[in-house]
């Protein structure tokens, strides 16, 4: 039996714009690689996407999140997309939906005075850069440690983790229990917490380089099971230094910072704030 062509197909909403992705499909798996290395079409959102947008419990597990990005690029793997991928996506959708204007909000470091400024979306836009195939960071012992951002999935994992962490530790504080139930309880959910944190830290290792001494070639592991054991037995000094270059790494693709000059009588202060790309304050959803 032949498909019956729906004749609205032609009328369903078109993309308002194309954009360039900070990674160019280079850390993703191969099914995606042709969906988010060529320009990507973005679509406003639809009422269904805006109501899905207005639940804060679905957008806390990244579940919402992942509808409204599947539905306005037709990306089907988003979880594996970089999480700097995710934040450009979604200021893309902000202007597909909403226009140009973007409202922040900061406080003056001099006179903390708070200054509302609007943004131009399509400026930052402008800003876009692709990423490096990877970025390195040599350790104490002179390994090298080749990384690459985190996938939403991982950054997903880790900003749940955080909460559930605060929610348990309030629930905990306000529990009427008995010091030895509270320690055992604290103890299992910090224990969670640092196996989480492990795992996030080593699927962005890509690999690990040995450097080659006089006696040994240099030895390239690339194999997840070793990076993961490596991982769970290094120093917190060089475990610091891998999540400070991440977090350097999870930021880029898009100029993040915006220019304010303090609007207080006499101060005039210039100084520069982070946008944040939280969907929560990111989208209309008061009215
Ligand atoms: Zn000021």
């Amino acid at each position: 039996m032949a498909k019956s062509t729906n004749p609205l197909q032609g009328y369903l909403r078109n993309p308002k714009l194309y954009i360039l992705l900070p990674s160019g499909g280079k850390f993703s798996n191969i099914e995606s690689i042709s969906d988010i290395s060529k320009e990507l079409p973005i679509y406003p959102l639809t009422s269904m996407d805006e109501t899905m947008l207005r639940n804060p419990d679905a957008l806390l597990n990244g579940e919402s999140m992942v509808k409204v990005i599947s539905s306005c690029t037709g990306i089907k793997d988003v979880y594996e997309l970089t999480s700097n991928d995710v934040d450009v996506i979604l200021l893309a959708i902000r202007f597909a939906t909403y226009g140009n204007e973007l409202e922040i909000s900061s406080s003056c470091p001099e006179c903390n005075n708070t200054n509302d400024e609007v943004l131009d979306i399509e400026t930052i836009l402008e800003t876009i850069t692709v990423l490096n195939d990877h970025y390195s960071v040599t350790l104490e012992s002179n390994l090298v440690c080749h990384l690459k951002p985190y996938t939403f999935k991982d950054a997903q994992q880790a900003a749940l983790a955080a909460f559930r962490e605060t929610s348990e530790l309030n629930n905990l504080i306000n529990e009427e229990t008995d010091e030895l139930t509270r320690l055992t309880s604290f103890n299992k959910s910090f224990l969670a917490m640092a196996e989480l944190n492990i795992n996030i830290l080593s699927n962005a290792v890509i690999k690990v380089i040995i450097p080659a001494t006089d006696e040994a070639d240099e030895i390239i592991v690339k194999n997840k099971k070793h990076i993961s054991e490596w991982v769970r037995g290094i120093s917190k000094t060089e475990a610091d230094k891998i999540i400070n270059e991440l977090n350097i790494i999870n930021d880029l693709g898009i100029d993040r910072m915006a220019a304010i000059t303090c609007s207080a009588e006499g101060c005039a202060h210039a100084y520069e704030t982070k946008i944040e790309f939280n969907p929560s304050n990111f989208f209309d959803l008061s009215s």
